[in-house]
């Protein structure tokens, strides 16, 4: 039988199939482009694409694919096959090194916010050596990022890599000015923990709500729900169990990390963690993590719903981004060191964060700004909508002792004076777990908790990368012109603490207490929805502050508002449109098919005996009946209020128009048509009820 350790990665083209089948020569010039950014002679990319496809071929593959992330959030590929038709009416199988690097497909149905004038409706693709190609299904996958003619990234892989390489840029100015001049290349690294629900497939192909918006948009409450916290951690039942064995088998294949699995708070919720990696090659992961779970899901009779909230009053599904950065030697720089020097190295880049995460809210927040990630952020189980940092106890009574020049009590009464005493070894066992924090520390890395599940980690990690760059480079332009660097180390440390501490909050992040503490005495943002903070990614400071690492350009930032403001809308305009449909066409019908059959009850009876009781059937007659036409007016008022959304002049005003109205509306007719669920006989509700979704998968 064969062992994970024989097929891991069997579908990847990684270093070991480079190693075996490239020349000595050809290998050490691609290696040089992957861990240097040197650029790639065609005689290497000819010699590589060869091997490429011998080698798919020789697993299977008949066609080849530049695999992409455009604007959409998920993955995009046009497959062309390899056959090039040979003069004796046969084909020979090519692919040439032009074909491996670039490619030209179609763009012009890709979201491009204004950036691709329809003349240059092409876009290209240009192959990212630095994430392995791999096969699925019969076609190679080559990863690549996509640019429009005009070099606008159309994509969100490329300024993903441009974030790497500022952060790199900066972190390797402060190690060097530690002295640490071996340092070659600094890497952000992620391992994001992703969760989802899996529900049986026919109760879902009994759901319109969820085939076409991913989340239901009616459906009272169960009788129970998770209130009992007996699924976290439970033992997984067989059907899923089988499933996310296949899973793990898939995604292993494919090189992917897949390590931890487990139930979560919600029933039929899980989370699958994969172990961290190089943030890009993280990204390309998690995109095809999402796909490979649909996939193998609908093999089980299974639907994986990865959307943020597919049921209301449960939890939702988040994506957990653990987040850290290293050295091409191996070290953390999040890690807190064993000597004094490294110490002083580690609150460094530890205060490059927190300065980061307090100037830059705003993006952070924006970075996973979805319409379905609005239900989860603010409700009761998602991180808030406000933006702060969890250190624990016993970081941040060092910071406290270097802010006020204090001893810390874990050191013996010595002054914190950097570079001078070791500071205390964090244990990271003991960090304390902060469940409800969106940004925590946790021993050697920081676990940036408000991304939704269904969203890309490339946004997030954008934002988080260029954002402590820029603390870098502010602290590096700084210490390379101090005349005694102890000193003006000491003392930058010392103001991003007092400057900043505001951010650093480790409470209970879900109390209403905080949010008031929070807005109103620290003057945190809360930009609750999608539509309140986008138009904060074009303030001056963050404009200027991407443009000058060069991760984005001005136009690549209005075409990303653009966008992500046209989502917004398109998403909520389907989601009324659906509900406005199975209102009308399902639940108004069967509600007043069961009036009939209640209304016939009562006369049958009536005719029987005129004084006979019929009390319950009168009253839910009347309730329903009433509730029938509530149901009716309010499909009227949601029709009109779409009407007027759909005129808006532009998307801006399309945006405020849905999140002031629209959704009250929504909200408002959901509200009635669930009460008429608990009020209608089952076998006429035309629906799986909640209980049957949560509770379906055997
Ligand atoms: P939790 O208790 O939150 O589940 P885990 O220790 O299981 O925490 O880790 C969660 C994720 O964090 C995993 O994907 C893991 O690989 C990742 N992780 C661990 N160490 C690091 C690190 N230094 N940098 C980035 N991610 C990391
Ligand atoms: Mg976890």
């Amino acid at each position: 039988m064969s062992t994970v350790k024989d097929y891991f990665g069997s579908m990847v083209f990684d270093d070991r199939v480079m190693k075996s089948t490239l020349s000595a020569k050809v290998y050490a010039s691609l290696k040089k482009t992957i861990d240097e950014g040197a650029e790639l002679d065609i005689n290497v990319a000819n010699a590589v694409a060869a091997a490429m496809k011998d080698w798919a071929i020789s697993k299977g593959a008949t066609h080849y694919t530049h695999w992409f992330q455009p604007l959409t959030g998920i993955t995009a590929e046009k497959h062309d096959s390899f056959i090039t038709p040979s003069p004796d009416g046969s084909v020979i199988m090519e692919f040439s090194g032009k074909e491996l690097i670039k490619g030209e497909p179609d763009a012009s149905s890709f979201p491009s916010g204004g950036l691709r004038a329809t003349f240059e409706a092409r876009g290209y693709t240009a192959w990212d050596p630095t994430s392995y190609a791999f096969i699925k299904g019969k076609t190679l996958c080559i990863p690549t990022a996509f640019c429009s003619y005009g070099g606008h990234a159309l994509d969100k892989k490329t300024p993903l890599i441009r974030s790497m390489e500022a952060l790199n840029k900066q972190a390797l100015r402060i190690l060097k000015l530690f002295g640490n001049d071996k340092v070659k290349r600094v890497t952000s690294s992620v391992g994001p923990e992703q969760e989802y629900f899996l529900v049986t497939k026919e109760m879902y192909e009994q759901r319109p709500d969820l085939r076409f918006t991913g989340r239901t948009l009616f459906g009272a409450k169960p009788p129970k729900g998770q209130e009992m916290d007996d699924h976290y951690f439970g033992v997984i039942k067989p059907r899923v169990a089988a499933y996310m064995e296949e899973l793990n088998d898939e995604l292993w294949k494919l090189g992917v990390l897949a390590k931890t699995e487990h139930n979560e708070v919600a029933p039929a919720q899980h989370e699958l963690a994969p172990i961290y990696t190089t943030t890009n090659i993280a990204t390309d992961h998690n995109q095809l993590t999402m796909e490979i779970m649909q996939k193998v899901a609908s093999k089980h009779g299974l639907v994986c719903l990865l959307h943020e909230k597919p049921f209301a009053g449960v939890n939702g599904s988040g994506k957990h981004n653990n987040w850290s950065i290293a050295t091409d030697l191996g070290q953390n720089l999040l890690s807190p060191g064993a000597t004094p020097y490294e110490n002083a190295q580690f609150l460094l880049f530890l205060c490059a964060v927190i300065k980061a995460v307090d100037d830059y809210q705003d993006l952070l927040r924006i970075s996973v700004a979805t319409a379905g990630n609005d239900h989860r952020l603010g409700a009761n189980e998602a991180p808030p909508a406000v933006v702060s940092i969890f250190l624990g106890d016993e970081l941040n009574a060092v910071l406290e002792a270097i802010e006020t020049d204090t001893p810390y009590k874990g050191v013996e009464k010595t002054q914190m004076k950097l570079g001078a005493t070791v500071l205390p070894k964090f244990n990271r066992d003991t960090t304390d777990r902060n469940r409800t924090s969106p940004f925590a520390f946790t021993g050697n890395k920081f676990e940036f908790r408000m991304l939704g599940s269904s969203n890309s980690i490339a946004c997030a990690n954008i934002m988080l990368n260029t954002a402590v760059a820029e603390s870098l480079k502010i602290y590096a332009d700084r210490l390379e012109g101090a005349k005694d660097f102890e000193t003006a180390l000491h003392e930058m440390i010392k103001k991003t603490i007092k400057d900043h501490k505001r951010i650093i909050f480790n409470g209970n992040g879900y109390d209403d207490s905080w949010i008031k503490e929070a807005t109103e005495k620290r003057g945190l943002l809360n930009y609750r929805t999608t539509v309140d903070c986008m138009p904060h990614l074009l303030d001056k400071k963050n404009v200027d502050m991407l443009t000058s690492h060069g991760v984005f350009s001005l136009a690549e930032l209005e075409s990303r508002y653009e966008i992500t403001l046209e989502n917004y809308c398109k998403t909520i305009i389907i989601e009324a449109n659906t509900m406005l449909n199975m209102a009308l066409t399902d639940i108004l019908p069967a509600v007043a098919k069961y009036t009939r059959v209640l209304a016939k009850g009562i006369n049958a009876k009536k005719n029987i005996d005129p004084e006979i009781a019929c009390d319950y059937e009168t009253k839910t007659l009347k309730t329903l009946s009433g509730l029938i036409d509530s149901i009716g007016l309010k499909c009227e008022e949601l029709e009109s209020v779409l009407n007027t959304v759909n005129g808006a002049d532009d998307i801006e005003e399309q945006s405020f128009a849905i999140r002031d109205k629209l959704t009250l509306k929504m909200s408002e007719l959901r509200a009635l048509c669930d009460v008429a669920e608990t009020k209608t006989a089952k076998k006429y509700w035309p629906y799986p009820s909640y209980a049957d979704l949560l509770f379906g998968v055997k």
